[in-house]
């Protein structure tokens, strides 16, 4: 991919590589030459470094926010009794993107939920392949991440903008109230370049549904079900990748959660580019009479080293630049004030007698 440059002087000079990593590929050179920003303007975008070694991790460019805060690793289960659903199109978003902040919020409390959209036919030796597979592989990624359940919708794989929006954002409306979710973690509905249409309407509709279950004139059928209202108070929207250009206002430190990030995505053999790729490495290697000491000497290891040493590097990359090994980014959306208390304050405190 031939990067665009007209904002690249910002990463030049930083280092790459970090103990027993492989040398920086040349791309990753050319992605930080100097920037041709005229005298007095001031950058509005950042590039990511990136290493090259993943498809799919980090995307080109942040915005990062005057407000960015770092989400450090927290003692005590301080999100005990919270409920989190991590939202995902096909069966390896979460575990790309997001799964170490999904690993480590659940570790602090929350309980977690998978909910994937699509069935994932267009990622297997064939469609028919591709759902089977990526429906094992989901559970696998639910398990690995310490999810309570997973839940898959099945509709049809790049071809979501054909589906009806309407009934995938009542399925979720359904779900939030069921499983009385606090947070959601999904694809940044605002992201600025996206290629994979199911992306596109499974945000949008996640992010209608966090509203539209605090309701309680939508879908009334559900009270007499005996379900209660339940809004989504925070988000945690994570980029694509990669091309994309995401606001940024929050750090994840992951650093902990890594290896559980990486669990999860050897789980997820049917499609991306993790699962099995590191023993099918290590075995087309040793058909030439080589190895890769990388790699070990079983396909365990093989799959394990290769997801943490190369598609986990960008994340390296990200993290070392706020001083911590691992992290993700992410537009957080918190919790709104209180506001009708607020004004109930203020009239106690500033009212006076008739
Ligand atoms: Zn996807």
């Amino acid at each position: 991919m031939k990067r665009r440059r007209f904002l690249g002087g910002s990463a030049a000079g930083m280092a790459f590589g970090g103990a027993g990593m492989p040398a920086a590929p040349e791309a990753f050179a050319a992605q930080t030459g100097s920037s041709a920003l005229p005298a007095g303007m001031t950058p509005a975008a950042y590039p990511t470094r990136r290493s090259a070694y993943s498809p799919f991790t980090t995307p080109d460019y942040f915005t990062y926010a005057s407000d960015l805060e770092v989400e450090r690793e927290r003692p005590g289960k301080p999100h005990r009794g919270k409920v989190l659903a991590a939202i995902q199109a096909h069966s390896d978003d979460v575990p790309l993107y997001c799964g170490g902040t999904v690993a480590k919020l659940i570790d602090e409390g929350y309980t977690g939920y998978l909910i994937r959209i699509s069935n994932d036919e267009a990622a297997g030796k064939t469609l028919g392949y591709g759902v089977v597979q990526n429906e094992i592989d989901n559970q696998a990624v639910a398990q690995a991440l310490g999810c309570k359940k997973a839940f898959s919708f099945y509709y049809r794989n790049h071809r979501m903008d054909d589906c009806a929006e309407i009934e995938i954002r009542a399925r979720l409306i359904f779900l939030f109230r069921l499983l009385r979710v606090d947070t959601i973690l999904a694809m940044d509905p605002y992201n600025h370049y996206e290629e994979n249409p199911d992306h596109v309407i499974a945000c949008r509709a996640a992010e209608a549904a966090c509203w539209m279950a605090g309701g309680s004139r939508d879908y009334p059928e559900h009270f007499k079900a005996g379900l209660k209202p339940k809004s989504v108070r925070e988000k945690y929207y994570h980029a694509r990748s990669p091309q994309g250009h995401n606001l940024t206002n929050r750090i994840v430190d992951i650093s902990s959660y890594i290896d559980t990030k990486v669990r999860s995505n050897v789980a997820n053999k049917g499609k991306g580019p993790a699962g099995e790729a590191g023993s099918r490495m290590r075995q087309e290697l040793a058909r030439r009479g080589r190895k890769l000491p990388l790699l070990g000497n079983d396909d365990e290891t093989a799959n394990f080293a290769y997801v943490k040493h190369f598609l986990m590097d960008d994340f390296r990359l990200l993290g070392e630049q706020f001083g911590l090994k691992y992290a993700e980014a992410f537009r957080y959306i918190g919790p709104e004030p209180d506001y009708r208390a607020n004004i109930r304050k203020y009239a106690e405190e500033n009212s006076v007698p008739l």
